[in-house]
């Protein structure tokens, strides 16, 4: 049976790099048999355009139909003054929000062949492998009470409320356990469980988590110690689990170690398994429409879909090795490129790499 894949290559270069993705794809259904099938649609400023909405529910219902999403990037200059509800972001966080994905997989990978991009020394990040398994739907950003209120003084304040039901830890947790399985089987649980009882009871599921687990080796880390680890010595963390907000600035900061926005993938993934996979770079309107983009990161996105979502683990392989080859051949898009490399433009590497594929 065939999988479904819906895509949606919304604004700026999200059109090229998801063209390149799709080329990847179309040579793995030709000489490797893979089965899926593919289907279009808008989302974002795009759609937006066309439509009067960044989420159409021709869209809405692709996407939820589909066994995974590909999506490109949305936004733009030209969309920026629209009403908050409709500007192109809302599309993004309509379709989270749709299809409950409440775990993002933020992989922070260094190939060796780029370690010099990297503002930190290339022995400590070298071969760097990480997953950032961030919680996406709950949390200190979606607590209620919230907002900013008048005290009898006269004085404002500002409050929002740290908030996680058992279940959603429970879940969150399972997902980085399910994930460090088809990895190095090790978990590092980030809390402030010094001093925030939310991460207190966070802290006692993961423990009862693990226990479905007994492979996966957990350990815990406060907030403040992981951001220091994760600059000091990246590279002995396998995966690591933590709250929307943490996950938010620990994910940020994991993907800088890297030094090349252009090269890393990301995933939201609901109860299911099934996701949204996208680069975690945006629209980039300063060299949309110019064939330069690099389309690595959204061609490893379709890994990351092939591993965790349509369960075609030696596909995802293939296109590892493929984009490892024509690193290693010296092929760079400009946002990577350093002396004595040969620059390609965006469809040149996509076409490299399906030419990696087929050896
Ligand atoms: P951006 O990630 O689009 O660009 C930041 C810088 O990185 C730019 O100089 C850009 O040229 C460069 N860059 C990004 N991706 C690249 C690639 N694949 N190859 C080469 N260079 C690349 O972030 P921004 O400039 O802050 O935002 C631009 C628009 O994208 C905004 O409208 C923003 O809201 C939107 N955005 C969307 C997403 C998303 O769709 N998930 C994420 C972030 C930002």
């Amino acid at each position: 049976m065939s999988n479904k894949i819906a895509v949606l290559p919304g604004d700026g270069i999200g059109q090229e790099i998801v063209a390149e993705a799709v080329k990847v794809l179309e040579c793995l259904k030709s000489d490797f048999g893979l089965a899926v099938e593919m289907e279009g649609g808008l989302v974002g400023g795009s759609a937006y355009d066309a439509s009067g909405t960044p989420l159409p529910e021709d869209t809405l219902k692709l996407s939820k139909e589909a066994d995974a999403i590909l999506l490109g990037a949305v936004g733009g200059y030209q969309w920026e003054s629209l009403d908050i509800a409709v500007r192109p972001e809302k599309g993004l966080l309509g379709l989270r929000a749709e299809l409950e994905l409440f775990s993002n997989l933020r992989p922070a990978i260094l190939y060796p062949q780029l370690a010099d991009a990297s503002t930190l020394k290339a022995e400590v990040v070298s071969g760097l492998d990480l997953m950032i398994v961030r919680e996406l739907t709950g949390g200190i950003y979606f607590g209620q009470p919230r907002g900013v209120r008048t005290l009898e003084s006269g004085e404002r304040q500002g409050y929002n409320t740290l908030v996680y039901a058992e279940h959603e830890i429970e879940r969150i947790g399972r997902s980085a356990f399910d994930i460090a399985m088809k990895r190095d089987k090790r978990v590092t649980s980030v809390d402030k469980a010094n001093v925030l009882e939310c991460t207190e009871l966070w802290r006692e599921v993961m423990e009862r988590v693990a226990k479905d687990y007994p492979e996966v080796k957990l350990s815990h880390m406060y907030v403040d110690n992981a951001a220091m680890q994760l600059v000091r010595a990246p590279k002995q963390f396998d995966v690591m689990v933590t709250t929307n907000m943490f996950g938010d600035i620990l994910s940020d900061c994991a993907a800088m170690l890297t030094g090349s926005i252009g090269m890393l993938p990301s995933a939201s993934l609901d109860a299911n398994g099934k996701g949204m996979y996208e680069p975690i770079h945006g629209s980039a309107p300063d060299i949309a429409g110019q064939n330069v983009a690099n389309p690595l990161a959204t061609i490893l996105s379709v890994s990351m879909m092939l591993r965790y979502s349509l369960d075609q683990v030696e596909m995802a392989d293939k296109i590892d090795q493929a984009v490892n080859q024509v690193l290693d051949n010296g092929l760079r898009t400009t946002d990577i490129h350093s002396e004595g490399m040969q620059a390609v433009s965006c469809s040149a590497m996509g076409d490299a790499v399906v030419a990696a594929l087929r050896g």
